[in-house]
This record gives C-alpha cells, sequence and structure tokens, in this order.
C-alpha cells in the first residue's frame, strides 16, 4: 500500500494511523514456502516538528518443509520496526535500511514491510534447530530412529564436522 502524506506533511496532522490487509501474492516467493492468504499490517506515521517516523508490526504465517526431515513445518516471520522518513532525494545512500523516502508525496508501506520481512525470513527452515534429519544412505528420520549406517560410518570427529559446515554455509 502506498500511503498519502500529504495531510502528514502540511501539517494538518501529526499522526497517520496504519492497520491494513496485504495479500500474500504481493510478498516475494521462497522455495518451498506458502504464506497465509492475507496478513494484517498495523503502524503509525508520526511527525514530531519535522521529524517523521515510521512503525510497523506485522505477524506472517507460512507453512514450509524441513530443510533437514522434510516434515512440514508451520511458523511466523515477525516483523517490528521503526524507520526515520526522509524528504525525497534526501537519501544519499539508499541501501540504508534505517530510512525510507517519500516519493511524489506518498510512502510505499509494503516496500518497507517487504525489505524488512525479507531480512528477517530464516535462512533454513527446520522443524526444530536441533532436529537431526534424515539418513543420507538409508533416508530413515534420525529424529524418530536410528539405523546401523550411520553409527558404523560416521567417524565422530568428522560427525563434527560436517555438523560445523551444515551450521556454517547458510543456505542448504
Ligand atoms: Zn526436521
Ligand atoms: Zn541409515
Amino acid at each position: 500500500m502506498k500511503l498519502d502524506l500529504r495531510k502528514l506533511l502540511s501539517g494538518e496532522t501529526d499522526r497517520i494511523e496504519i492497520d491494513y490487509t496485504l495479500d500474500s501474492s504481493e510478498l516475494p516467493e521462497f522455495d518451498d514456502v506458502t504464506f497465509e492468504n492475507e496478513v494484517r499490517v498495523k503502524g503509525e506515521l508520526t511527525n514530531n516538528g519535522g521529524y517523521m517516523r515510521l512503525s510497523l508490526t506485522s505477524s506472517i504465517s507460512y507453512d514450509s518443509i524441513c530443510a533437514r526431515c522434510l516434515k512440514p513445518v508451520h511458523d511466523t516471520v515477525n516483523i517490528d520496526f521503526e524507520k526515520t522518513v526522509c524528504a525525497q532525494g534526501d537519501l544519499q545512500n539508499t541501501d540504508n535500511d534505517d530510512y525510507v523516502e517519500i516519493e511524489d508525496g506518498m510512502l510505499d508501506i509494503d516496500e518497507a514491510l517487504i525489505e524488512d520481512m525479507i531480512l528477517n525470513f530464516p535462512l533454513k527452515i527446520l522443524c526444530d534447530k536441533d532436529c537431526k534429519g534424515l539418513c543420507p544412505k538409508c533416508g530413515i528420520d534420525l529424529n524418530t530412529g536410528s539405523c546401523s549406517c550411520v553409527t558404523k560410518e560416521i567417524d565422530p570427529r568428522l560427525a563434527v564436522l560436517l555438523k560445523f559446515f551444515d551450521n556454517d554455509d547458510g543456505d542448504n
């Protein structure tokens, strides 16, 4: 949603309440992730003597699968931020996450929300941070069972090393 800031900029009001529903088709696509259809977004825009702030909160529920054991995962990404609103052209460094810029008297709320959501979205979706995953040899779910292939073949030192790289690579 784009919010018309003219009343705030002209001083007619010093606060605009934000409460709307975003269609999840507006959200970016993530592999194997299905978002709830509608996302409630709340917040406010305030003007305190020319110092304008945008604050937004939202909780976006999604369904996905665990990256390790493939079990269904239902989780929520929480959004809660405040940013300084600056006039068009004031923003020198457009990569600065603490600012949002007015364009033609309007502020793109969805864009600010989605940027923050991407930053907060897990790199790796897991059913549990300690999920043991599936045995790469026989496919058994190691959270609920065990198999001889793992205990025989993986040296404990190697297991530590594998776990280290697994935590380190961040995206698969
Ligand atoms: Zn899992
Ligand atoms: Zn196995």
